[in-house]
């Protein structure tokens, strides 16, 4: 196979595509929007000081050491299918095989003002973020209230870690009040998960004095405050997680998009409107279900489209995709952690063990590797990094 693979989106999906592709010795162009790929499921840490920014960021370079590797850094903004073209900003980039890979925005549903929310989807949010969580404890009035929309992972691990930021900045503040609440539109936290680490959750959400509201959806967000059918809350910093979108406004005019946005694929992750375009991760459908929107999935599946493009390419039989989710694992702040893998819960430090280790592996590159060890290790001392950077 001498022509090339164009891969739009170097999150885990267009990441472990372009691995898969090269290790193959496949050519590979990877087009992002930045130079750089970024942990999703570590920004929590970002945003409260146990990790900092460029721990969980890493130029794609800095892993693709492969003379076949190309990087163009620019935004897709259309397919022409008939040329077989991708139109990068201002660039025509030629190709014989196309990954969709652009992963999920945040979804403000219809809730009024929700552009004035937190979001947690890249580097600069957990930063913004951050900044607000530490700033508001310099304010005046002595009380601070967080408002966490959305009862699922990301919901629950940030506002453990936000109850530990707290704890550390009020050693110096003991007179401020901080009132944090997950709103939640479930009857239950961690819905799709299992009910003992759903009680888990809300023990230690009740040790930490986290306040919880569920069956309640957010109608209107402002400034001041959070409005919900059950009530509306005082709010200094509103932070949305309750959901997201495929990202592929860009691609509108250019493929078949289904009702909610994803891209239509076929079995082998094939879009179902073109054989030679693929898609997968956070961004498509299989007969109209979502692909579950997770890391390892995406893992998972990008495995199977480079194993898929070659064989296709060498007009033999592809492999078709089940979906398949190995376990969850939720750090809850430092130290304390709950899951389950195949059968079996875990919980208390070795879950938070396991957590860690587990996306200590998923780090792509050695170095990498070290440098998040590297951070953790030296966090186990020193506590976390309080600054509002
Ligand atoms: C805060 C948070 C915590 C999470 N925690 C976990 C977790 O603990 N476990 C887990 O399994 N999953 C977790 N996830 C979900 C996981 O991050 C996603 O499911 C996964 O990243 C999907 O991979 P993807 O490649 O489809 O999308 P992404 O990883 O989002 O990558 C998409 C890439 O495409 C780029 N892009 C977008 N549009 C364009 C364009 N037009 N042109 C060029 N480039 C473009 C983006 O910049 C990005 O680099 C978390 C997500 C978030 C936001």
């Amino acid at each position: 196979m001498n022509e090339p693979v164009v891969i739009i989106g170097g999150g885990f999906a267009g990441v472990y595509v372009a691995r898969e592709l090269l290790r193959r010795r496949e050519p590979v162009t990877l087009v992002s929007e930045t130079n750089y790929f970024t942990f999703t499921p570590l920004l929590h840490e970002v945003a409260t000081g146990s990790l900092l920014s460029h721990d969980i960021v890493f130029e794609y370079e800095s892993f693709f050491h492969d003379p076949r590797f190309r990087f163009i850094r620019g935004q897709a903004i259309q397919v022409d299918r008939e040329k077989r073209l991708v139109h990068v900003d201002g660039q025509e980039e030629p190709y014989a095989t196309l990954v969709i890979a652009t992963g999920a925005t945040t979804n403000f549903y219809s809730i009024k003002g929700a552009e004035s929310a937190f979001v947690l989807k890249n580097v600069e949010d957990a930063i913004a973020l951050k900044h607000a969580l530490i700033s508001e404890v310099q304010e005046e009035d002595r009380t601070v209230a967080v408002n966490v929309i959305g009862g699922g992972p990301t919901g629950i691990e940030l506002v453990f870690e936000i109850a530990q930021l707290y704890q550390a900045l009020l050693l110096k503040q003991p007179e401020t009040r901080v009132t944090l609440r997950v709103i939640h539109a479930g009857k239950g936290l961690c819905s799709n998960d299992e009910r003992r680490v759903q009680s888990y959750i809300g023990n230690a959400m009740t040790a930490s004095g986290i306040e919880v509201v569920c069956e309640a959806h957010a109608e209107r967000i402002s400034q001041t405050e959070v409005g919900t059918n059950k009530g509306t809350f005082p709010s200094d910093v509103t932070i949305l997680c309750a959901g997201v979108r495929p990202n592929t406004d860009w691609a509108r005019g250019s493929l078949a998009l289904d009702e909610h946005s994803h891209v239509p694929v076929n079995h082998f992750l094939q879009t179902v409107q073109d054989e030679h375009v693929f898609a997968l991760g956070d961004v498509a459908a299989v007969d109209g279900v979502p692909l579950p929107k997770l890391a390892q999935t995406a893992v998972r599946e990008a495995r199977l489209v480079a194993h898929n493009i070659v064989e296709h390419q060498r007009h033999r039989a592809m492999k078709g995709y089940t979906p398949h989710v190995m376990g969850t694992l939720f750090s809850l702040g430092f130290g304390d952690g709950v899951g389950k893998i195949g059968p079996v819960v875990v919980k208390g430090r070795v879950a938070w063990f396991l957590w860690r280790t587990v996306y200590l592996f998923k780090t792509p590159g050695l170095w990498n590797k070290l440098r998040v060890a590297f951070t953790w290790t030296l966090g186990l001392f020193q506590g976390r990094n309080l600054t509002e950077l």
